[in-house]
């Protein structure tokens, strides 16, 4: 940690690392409001997540987290935002005089990806997640919070689908979730003929060997619908949605977003939305 310099003071920590723009995106921030490129990235194992804590109160002023510590992070940190403590995941904290707090900011990332491209709100809408792993936990806990009419979580493990089901009715009452396997084709229909989004969380699509993460022809019941990918690149669920007239967007937008959200946390300058997206193309 010693070697990453004195004008480091912003990191991404995650395993692996060397492929995360985020240094990219976010110097592009900074170097706007002049004030350098203090942003870098560095690969952790698990055991160093403690050694690591102890230099970000001394050196740092924030840091972003990504796979696989946005959970394991969460007791070592000294305060935590009731949303990311509601989803156990951190992808965000502020180091101010040495005390470290931590927020979620992928939800707010999703939510304003979904706003910006298909002018679409949570509050009173229905949204349809194809996979409930952590990307997705932190989002539907944002989007209950919101204010979001219905949930549908269809996932492999129904168990882990339940289990959050059950969690958010117990914060949020008012939210109708309805779970069940992402190969369930009956429910499956239901959901796609109900829901304003459908948001494809799985990892499925990463590998142009993947299998589809759900049956891509039961989005013709709907045709309305709109699709989003939380992976960045064109993957098979979006090839079909353009050869079929479906609105999508992929990830691009809810990284710039969560990401934007974060230089706010850590600077309260409003982030150069355009600048920080143009700089992911690099
Ligand atoms: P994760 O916690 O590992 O969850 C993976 C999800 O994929 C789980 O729902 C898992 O189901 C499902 N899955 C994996 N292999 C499967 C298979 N063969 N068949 C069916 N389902 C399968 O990952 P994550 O952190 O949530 O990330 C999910 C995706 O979102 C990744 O592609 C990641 O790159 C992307 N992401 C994008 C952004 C962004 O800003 N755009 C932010 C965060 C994440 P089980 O529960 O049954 O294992």
């Amino acid at each position: 940690m010693e070697n990453l310099g004195p004008l480091i003071k912003y990191l991404v920590i995650g395993n692996p690392i060397s492929h995360s723009k985020s240094p990219q995106m976010q110097n592009a921030a900074f170097l706007y409001y002049n004030l350098g490129e203090p942003y870098g990235k560095i690969k952790l194992e698990p055991e160093d997540l403690p050694e690591f804590v102890a230099f970000a109160r001394k050196h740092l002023m924030g840091f972003n987290i990504t796979v696989p510590y946005k959970e394991l992070i969460i007791p070592l940190l000294d305060e935590i935002d009731e949303s990311a403590r509601q989803a156990s995941s951190v992808n965000t904290v502020l180091i101010t005089n040495g005390k470290l707090k931590g927020f979620s900011t992928d939800g707010y990332g999703l939510e304003q990806a979904i706003k910006n491209n298909f002018k679409i709100d949570i509050v009173n809408n229905s949204f349809l997640f194809i996979g409930v792993g952590g990307a997705a936990q932190a989002v539907a806990w944002h989007f209950a919070k919101s204010g979001a009419k219905k949930l549908f979580l269809a996932n492999r493990t129904i168990e882990k689908a339940e289990l959050l089901a059950k969690k958010i009715r117990h914060a949020y009452p008012n939210v109708e979730i309805i779970t069940f396997k992402n190969d369930d084709k009956n429910q499956l229909s239901i959901a796609i003929k109900s829901a304003n989004t459908l948001i494809q969380a799985t990892s499925l699509g990463l590998k142009p060997n993947d299998i589809n993460p759900f049956d891509f022809e039961l989005l013709k019941l709907n045709p309305q619908i709109t699709v989003i990918d939380l992976i960045y690149h064109q993957t098979s669920l979006l090839a079909f949605a353009e050869n079929n007239n479906i609105t999508y967007a992929c990830g691009k937008d809810m990284l710039v977003y969560q990401g934007a959200r974060a230089f706010f946390i850590w600077t309260k300058l409003s982030p150069p939305i355009n600048l920080m997206s143009q700089a992911l193309e690099i």
